[in-house]
């Protein structure tokens, strides 16, 4: 991990009136961009051999600039230029994982989040017991597959937005199905409705809902995700019967729907999230900014978290122009506006720093 001090001297290096946001081309990128335009900043596209021209399209969040880099060494190895542009980098969910956790560890930019954070997010292990011991229940874990009795998912580690999860009911089910190659873990299958909720902490507001270590917790928009194939699979009758056809459900993101709670269920959402963030602190020195919780609730309004996002989310895409929970506090305002304001207002108040590793 670049150390702290390493941050903190290029930081020094930089004009503070100057700043420029800066991000991968994807996920939540025009989002961000047109967030960071919003609060006053330059932008930055930060890419990979990807077809940018969609920005065309979409001139109020369209980069000032990009940069094309031939691989993630090319892009690790120009940081100079990022230091001439008083870069920031904002960190999201494809950006994390194309340059791969480790590698985003070392990667000597000043970073909008706790990269230790990381480790805590990408081990199943760790993650789990970060959120257990914060009293967040999440599913179930089965260690052993011949004791599956139940429906449960099986995820490959690392696998990417669902990709290869499946369904078993029985250990023969599960047989069938697993690929032994790859390490897996099996946890009990949370029947319910999925909502993924859009937490954003700022260490410094003090207003609003107060957490016990002070800052601010916020609620900024929550969606649901479009997973293929397995939203229409019901078309097809039962997934056995499908199975029988050499058809598989799948669990792969391919956009994103707002959503709203109930709002009886606000206050148990409102106290996960704060016990999360308040862990996260004893744990590991803390996780501010955007996240997101990604749950489920059953029919007893019980939620279960069978994830946490430690960055902003595309599941707050469709709220560029504000959401039903936003609007009630800063109207029209996104994740990456607010993020965007959360570093335009800590630069006036002498805190970046403590903002960036
Ligand atoms: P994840 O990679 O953990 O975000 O999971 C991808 C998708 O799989 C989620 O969006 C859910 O639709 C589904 N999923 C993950 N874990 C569970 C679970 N324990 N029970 C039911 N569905 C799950």
């Amino acid at each position: 991990m670049v150390p702290k001090k390493r941050i903190d001297e290029i930081l020094d290096g930089y004009d503070l009136n100057d700043i420029t946001i800066a991000t991968l081309c994807s996920h939540s990128s025009l989002q961000i961009f047109h967030g960071a335009r919003k609060m006053g900043f330059k932008t930055l596209g930060l890419t990979i051999k990807h077809d940018t021209r969609y920005y065309d399209a979409f001139p109020l969040a369209k980069p000032d600039e990009i940069i094309k880099y031939d691989d993630f060494e090319d892009m690790e190895s120009r940081v100079d230029e990022l230091y001439e542009k008083n870069v920031i980098i904002i960190p999201h969910g494809s950006f994390v994982e194309y340059m791969g956790p480790k590698r985003f560890e070392d990667y000597e930019v000043p970073v909008y989040c706790n990269r230790s954070v990381l480790q805590w997010e990408s081990d199943r292990d760790m993650e789990r017991q970060w959120l257990t011991s914060a009293g967040i229940n999440m599913p179930r874990v089965f260690t052993d597959a011949r004791e599956i009795n139940e429906p449960v998912m099986v995820k490959y580690h690392g696998a990417k937005g669902g990709m290869g999860y499946f369904i078993a009911k029985d250990y023969p089910d599960f047989k069938m199905s697993i690929d032994n190659s790859m390490p897996y873990s099996i946890q009990e299958y949370c029947l319910g409705t999925r909502y993924y909720l859009h937490f954003f902490y700022s260490p410094f507001k003090d207003d609003g809902y107060k957490l016990k270590r002070g800052g601010s917790l916020e609620m900024l928009s929550i969606d649901r995700r479009d997973e293929s194939n397995i939203d229409e699979m019901y078309k097809l009758g039962s997934i056995e019967d499908a199975k029988r056809h050499g058809l598989y459900p799948s669990f792969v993101v391919t956009g994103n729907t707002p959503a709203v709670i109930r709002e009886s269920l606000l206050p148990k959402a409102f106290t996960m999230a704060e016990n999360a963030v308040e862990r996260s602190y004893e744990l590991f020195g803390g996780m501010w900014g955007p996240f997101c919780l990604e749950t489920v609730v059953n029919d007893k309004l019980e939620f279960k978290v069978f994830e946490i996002s430690t960055r902003i989310v595309a599941g707050t895409n469709p709220f560029i122009s504000g959401s039903p929970y936003a609007d009630l506090i800063y109207p029209g305002l996104s994740t990456g506006g607010r993020i965007a304001m959360e570093i335009r207002d800590s630069i006036k108040n002498g805190h970046l720093k403590d903002l960036m590793t």
